[in-house]
């Protein structure tokens, strides 16, 4: 699954016409089928590219309207898909607008899904008025009527659909432009060490030396080793960004005045909900014996990160607190606990699989429930006490610049 993609639900009894509308949306002969039709409970997923629109991820969870046990566990799925996609589609025909929808329309509204109401089929029963005025008691959505036979209805069903995609679907965020400016120098600190990759640098400081170019950045690339040598050149950065896991050496050599943050902060702060971490990590120190931590790996079977979150946060933090922990790990995006009240706190993990809606959505049952919540960033900043230096950065107040020393 693309992380940049845009991702569509479509939702909607069985034959309401999904297959035909995914058809008619992409141009293309595609067949969303599952394995086992009318058994399985997974949404079937196919990355397409839609005119005018351009790259997404259609989720067709078809035949989520079935009563009984395997029902209700289709609807358990329909709820969880709702959670991660950026926009809906709502499938209607015959007319036919009852329970269903409006357990559809309130999961879109829970989780601030935009969506739009297509009813399909008008070639044989158009929409009647009778109809609109029950959606209107439950939704303030679009409601288009077309027909997957009416080519020509093609446009006005693209045109419902982009009217609803959230522009921050589209919009290329920037790890750093806010917070240099052209012609800045920003200093980037990555370890060579045994755990680098063979040949090249790893995704977030890859990521972040692109940044800092978009954003005409002079940019200079060391490792930790190197510090020594770099306060030579007497050169002042605007910015550094280091490894976390130099990052108390960095600080020690760096002076005080100079911007200093690491990669996976800069990640926590484009992928979470940063305000949510930056008032929950402090929490760690609250944390009491046989309190319970929720790890959640938002991906499955990625080995360093199951040492980070399996290994490394649970003995940093009963070290730190001196406590003894209860620690739940939740991999992939499966189904949350059901009490978010149960646990002390939540470590997310960075994320880099997934899109920022789908962890936000993750996160928010327990922000809701007042619960504090951090990322292994975030999390490891704090266990090292590295965290305030890490994230004086982003108040505004206190990166003002000095005269540069040396270091
Ligand atoms: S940080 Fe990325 S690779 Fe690691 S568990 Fe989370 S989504 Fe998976």
């Amino acid at each position: 699954m693309s992380v940049n993609r845009l991702h569509i639900g479509i939702f909607g009894r069985v034959n309401t016409g999904k297959s035909s509308l995914i058809n008619m949306i992409t141009g293309q002969e595609i067949s969303l089928v599952s394995h086992f039709p009318g058994t399985t409970t997974d949404p079937v997923k196919k990355s397409v590219e839609i005119t005018d629109i351009g790259p997404a991820v259609l989720i067709d969870t078809a035949g989520m309207d079935d009563l009984g046990e395997i029902g209700s566990m289709k609807i358990q799925r329909s709820k969880e898909v709702i959670r991660r996609v950026d926009c809906a589609i709502l499938l209607i025909s015959g007319n036919q607008f009852g329970d269903y929808e409006v357990r559809l329309i309130e999961q879109f509204n829970k989780n601030e899904v935009p969506y739009l109401i297509a009813h399909n089929k008008s070639d044989i029963d158009k929409i009647a008025a009778i109809t609109k005025t029950a959606i209107k008691q439950y939704s303030n959505a679009e409601i288009i009527d077309f027909s997957t036979t009416h080519p020509a209805d093609k446009e006005r069903l693209i045109g419902a659909l982009k009217r609803i995609v959230p522009e921050t679907a589209f919009l290329k965020s920037s790890l750093i432009g806010d917070l240099v400016k052209p012609k800045d120098v920003v200093l980037l600190i990555t370890p060579i060490d045994e755990a680098a990759p063979e040949g090249r640098l790893i995704l977030p400081q890859n990521q972040t030396l692109r940044d800092a170019l978009d954003n005409d950045c002079v940019v200079i690339v060391i490792k930790d080793t190197e510090l020594a040598d770099f306060s030579k050149l007497r050169i002042r950065p605007a910015l550094a960004i280091s490894d976390s896991s130099v990052f108390g050496i960095v600080a020690k050599r760096l002076p005080q005045d100079i911007p200093l943050t690491s990669f996976s902060i800069l990640f926590a702060r484009l992928k979470g909900d940063f305000e949510a971490y930056m008032a929950g990590t402090p929490k760690i120190s609250q944390l009491e014996e046989d309190d319970h931590v929720l790890i959640l790996e938002s991906c499955t079977h990625q080995v360093s990160c199951d040492d980070i979150g399996r290994v490394k946060i649970p003995t940093l933090l009963q070290k730190f607190t001196g406590n003894k922990l209860r620690f739940t790990v939740v991999s992939g995006l499966t189904e949350l606990p059901a009490n978010p009240r149960d646990f002390a706190l939540v470590v997310q993990c960075g994320g880099c699989m997934i899109t920022r809606k789908q962890l936000l959505n993750r996160l928010r049952p327990f922000i809701e429930a007042g619960v504090p919540v951090t990322n292994y960033g975030m999390a490891l900043a704090y266990l090292h006490g590295i965290f305030n230096r890490a994230t004086r950065v982003f108040n505004k107040k206190s990166t003002e610049l000095q005269l540069f020393p040396d270091f």
